[in-house]
């Protein structure tokens, strides 16, 4: 109801108003506006706007009643409109306070009723990830050389071709450093030494003989990289297991031993294995290990006839390089070459992962589709 319905912005003589009785009357039709309007108050926005209306110093009802109805008033009025205007006051403001009251505590009821926990309703699945297959596969081959003695150690990505090369007997223009071109690092002019991505885990041998004096028994986990042209079996990026075991007895034997039992505690007890005579610039002898096919019992036979696709016949895989240590990479770490002999060798994962879990494209490990990665949770 606008103000001017009730007449508050004219006078009572204006009005017609002239005795007590009508004054009580126009009293009356207010506090009926009144309760009205405090129906619809139910928020703290809308009590703001309800109590400014009301108490407002400059146009609120009660300054409007004061100016417009009190003060012009003649004496025989003024006495009724002022005693009405001050029980009106009070009621008005007691109301206005209570409703602040509810709504202040209606808030805080509302706000608890938000916070308060139901403890009976169904909690969140959130789904929780896995080991991607290479790093399931490093701690299966972690796993087993830890039950013979060996420890881990980790190294730099990066790597001077000191480390990388020359202190693994690979000199500048040795042919081999054309298997194992790298990514080199864009440096600032005058840089002390060209920075490069590691082609191999076996800088790390160097960096533990450098610190560790004999015996020494590590395995080197970790990416390696080469400027290979991506397809099914090569990657710009790939992963090896370093191994290194020197002491003042090792013998060719200790070295068949270690690689054997490694083999068939992954493969299985039944595989064979085969050494072949290789090269490597560090190693000397130097031999590559060959292991029974595993998919066709090391017949070159699949199950159901006709050639085993995994070793096309041949019977045997080929699995990884190793041999004994040159004894010139000790003299670039100070070792005695007279009193010390060791092995070493390097496990691509990758290829091993292949070839357990029957994967025929390398790619796979690094495209991360999940379709792939939730086969081996
Ligand atoms: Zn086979």
């Amino acid at each position: 109801m606008p103000t001017s319905d009730i007449g508050l912005d004219k006078t009572l003589a204006d009005l017609g108003v002239t005795q007590p009785e009508q004054v009580a009357l126009r009293f009356a039709k207010i506090r009926v506006h009144f309760q009205e309007h405090f129906q619809t108050v139910h928020d703290e926005s809308e009590w703001k706007s309800f109590r400014d209306r009301w108490l407002g110093r400059k146009s609120g009802v009660l300054t409007q009643i004061t100016d417009n109805w009190l003060k012009p008033a003649t004496p025989q009025l003024k006495r009724a409109v002022g005693a009405s205007l001050n029980e009106l006051r009070a009621h008005v403001e007691s109301q206005i306070e209570a409703r602040r009251a509810a709504i202040e505590s209606g808030a805080e009821e509302s706000a608890l009723a938000r916070e308060r926990v139901d403890l009976s309703l169904p909690g969140f699945i959130r789904p929780t990830g896995s080991h991607h297959l290479i790093r399931q596969v490093f701690q299966e081959i972690e796993d087993i050389f830890f039950s013979i003695g060996f420890s881990v150690v980790e190294g730099p990505e990066i790597e001077t071709p000191y480390y990388n090369f020359e202190a693994l007997n690979i000199p500048e223009f040795h042919p081999v450093r054309d298997d194992m071109d790298t990514f080199y690092l864009e440096l600032p002019t005058g840089a002390k030494t060209p920075l490069l991505l590691r082609t191999h885990t076996s800088p790390m041998q160097i960096r533990t003989m450098e610190k560790q004096k004999p015996p020494v028994r590590v395995i080197v986990p970790g990416k390696v990289y080469r400027r290979d042209n991506p397809d099914a079996t090569h990657s710009f990026a790939f992963h090896q297991i370093e191994g290194l075991a020197v002491d003042s007895d090792i013998t060719f034997c200790d070295f068949t031993g270690t690689i054997e039992y490694f083999v068939k505690e992954f493969f299985g007890p039944s595989v064979k294995t085969r050494f072949r005579p290789s090269y490597f610039p560090f190693t000397e002898p130097s031999v590559e290990f060959d292991v029974s096919c595993p998919f066709c019992g090391g017949t070159g036979t699949a199950a159901g006839g006709g050639t085993c696709s995994k070793c096309k016949g041949a019977a045997w895989i080929e699995l990884f390089g190793a041999g004994m240590v040159d004894p010139a990479v000790y003299g670039f770490v100070n070792y005695d070459a007279k009193r010390v002999s060791g092995f070493a060798f390097g496990i691509g994962i990758d290829r091993l992962a292949m070839l357990k879990y029957g994967i025929d494209d390398i790619q796979v490990f690094f495209q991360n589709d999940v379709r792939f990665l939730r086969q081996f949770p």
